[in-house]
């Protein structure tokens, strides 16, 4: 018999047998090589790339998971030899307190749902780590932060790009300046979806809209392509399928000015396949295209280097970083504040979109 979603939480939440000890594994597996991580959501993320790569890591092990939906769970045992006891539905997050199994809660579900479950994850004792982007509002951020704070556990935003070893030069050059001052930089992320009927990505409350799912990636490369974060920011939104893109953007242009005097120029579409960042200095200039896809991110700069370095899996280096900076009791490569302060850039752009205006922040 196939269990409904409702039952399946009430059931299971009786099958796990737990105790109310309040966090009384805040960092217990801390010594072992491989950290236990529990998937929050069996979408595409968690299934195709997560999963996947949580087999390559060298100090990861994918051992429990949550989901709504008690069809996908055979399978995912099987796979992934998961036992009954790791398996919970979103209303027994809380009883991941006690499995010792269980080191690290990753939150892989819609965007407007990260800060609810990121908090309920915090208040386990576990370590958080949240998909981007890091919440819908800058306020749902400061709550995840708070939560992990006070439950005295990591928390690492899922930017798989600031793991990249490309990008990590792109990175280093904002200190650097091998080229001189930075003029201008366009960071321009795309892809033609097509119509994505039925997607919590056309669902505003669920944290849909182009600024969010991908948009943030060009945000987030004008920040660390500068090292600096904007003072003005200014956008426009537009779409050429009014009928599906009732509550969300489909295209968002947005102009970010830096104190420096740098200008990024960011688009961002689900209408038009685009993947590129060019810099423009004062002595030269570097690009990385594609600067954001999961692999084959490469560029090249005006001097002739190229920036070529290959990686093995990109979410795989970023589950490591994040599990040695648990095991090392290192600071986190992508904190929460870094999430948050893309969130706040982001409720800037829908509004300058929306009053069309410039907004000072
Ligand atoms: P999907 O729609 O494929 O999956 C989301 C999953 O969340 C669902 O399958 C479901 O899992 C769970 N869920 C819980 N509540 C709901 C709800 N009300 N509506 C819909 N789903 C729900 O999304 P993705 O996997 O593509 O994206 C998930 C997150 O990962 C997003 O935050 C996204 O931005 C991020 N992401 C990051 C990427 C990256 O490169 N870093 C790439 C792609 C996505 P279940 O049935 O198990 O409960």
């Amino acid at each position: 018999m196939t269990l409904k979603r409702r039952d399946f939480i009430r059931t299971t939440g009786l099958a796990m047998g737990y105790s109310l000890l309040p966090y009384s594994n805040l960092f217990a597996n801390t010594n072992q090589k491989q950290l236990g991580v529990c998937l929050v959501g069996l979408g595409n993320y968690s299934t195709s790339i997560l999963a996947p790569a949580l087999q390559l890591t060298k100090h990861c092990k994918l051992t429990g998971i949550v989901t709504g939906s008690p069809w996908k769970i055979p399978k995912w045992q099987r796979r992934y030899d998961i036992p009954d006891k790791n398996v919970y539905s979103y209303d027994t997050i809380d009883r991941i307190a006690n499995n010792p199994d269980i080191d690290v809660i990753y939150i892989v579900v819609p965007t407007g749902l990260h800060a609810t479950y990121a908090i309920e994850a915090a208040n386990t004792g576990k370590h958080v780590w949240c998909e981007k982007p890091m919440a819908k509002t800058e306020a749902e951020c400061k709550a995840i932060i708070e939560a992990c704070k006070k439950n005295k556990v990591k928390l690492s935003i899922g930017y798989r790009m600031q793991h990249e070893p490309n990008t990590r030069t792109i990175i280093d050059w904002a200190t650097t300046k091998p080229f001189g001052a930075i003029k201008t930089l366009r960071a321009e992320i795309g892809y033609n979806v097509g119509n994505p009927a039925r997607s919590w990505r056309l669902n505003s409350k669920l944290g849909g809209g182009t600024m969010y799912d991908l948009g943030v990636y060009a945000l987030n490369a004008a920040r660390y392509t500068t090292g600096e974060e904007p003072i003005t920011v200014s956008a426009k939104q537009m779409t050429t399928r009014p009928k599906i893109f009732t509550e969300t953007d489909e295209t968002t242009h947005f102009t970010l000015e830096f104190p420096s005097g740098a200008i990024a120029h960011g688009k961002t579409s689900v209408g038009k396949s685009m993947h590129e960042l060019y810099v423009d200095c004062e002595k030269g200039w570097y690009t990385l295209a594609p600067f954001s896809m999961y692999g084959g991110v490469q560029g090249k700069a005006s001097n002739g280097k190229l920036l070529n370095i290959p990686i093995k899996n990109q979410q795989a280096q970023q589950m490591d970083d994040d599990a040695l900076a648990i095991i090392q009791n290192k600071p986190v490569m992508v904190p929460g504040e870094e999430g948050m302060k893309d969130i706040k850039i982001v409720e800037a752009i829908y509004k300058s979109a929306k009053l069309n205006k410039t907004i000072t922040l």
